[in-house]
């Protein structure tokens, strides 16, 4: 625990100004001088600025339906599987599972894909969407873990 710079007593310490020198001092020994701030008010202060920035960072995740949008226009623009991998310099048995909803595409690929078919395969969402919502009941230690890990992509 900081103690007083002047009377050594360790209590809730004060940045003041002494005869034009900082000093941190308790409460007792700052009437002395000029008080320029709580030092741990300040503290506090950055903590909560960083937790709040690190709650509202956007996450960029893959649409659920992501093979039916690709696949039907894909269909509309009149490419098979063959043609459409070419185009997208990817394997056709990677576009085939794509499509097929077995393989989720990247966040570089599926940006190629919304760009070259011009439909939205990236959604936006906060830290709340990505809680499993396909079952009820609490949230346990190993969902905060899988959502933690899935932030940090
Ligand atoms: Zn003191």
């Amino acid at each position: 625990m900081p103690s007083c710079e002047m009377c050594g007593k360790q209590d809730k310490l004060f940045r003041t100004l002494v005869e034009g020198a900082e000093m941190t001092l308790c409460k007792d020994c700052s009437r002395f001088g000029k008080t320029l701030a709580a030092p741990r008010i300040v503290i506090k202060k950055e903590v909560l600025k960083t937790k709040q920035e690190t709650k509202y960072e956007p996450i960029e995740v893959i649409v659920l339906n992501y093979g039916q949008l690709i696949k039907e226009k894909r269909e509309k623009m009149g490419l098979n599987q063959e043609e459409f991998s070419a185009k997208m310099n990817e394997k056709e048995s990677l576009i085939h599972k794509i499509e097929a909803g077995k393989h989720e595409p990247t966040i570089e690929l599926a940006r190629k894909l919304e760009n070259f078919l011009n439909i939205k395969l990236i959604e936006t969402s906060e830290e709340e969407s990505v809680m499993p919502a396909k079952r009820s009941g609490p949230v346990t230690i190993g969902d905060v873990i899988s959502i933690k890990t899935r932030k940090s992509r």
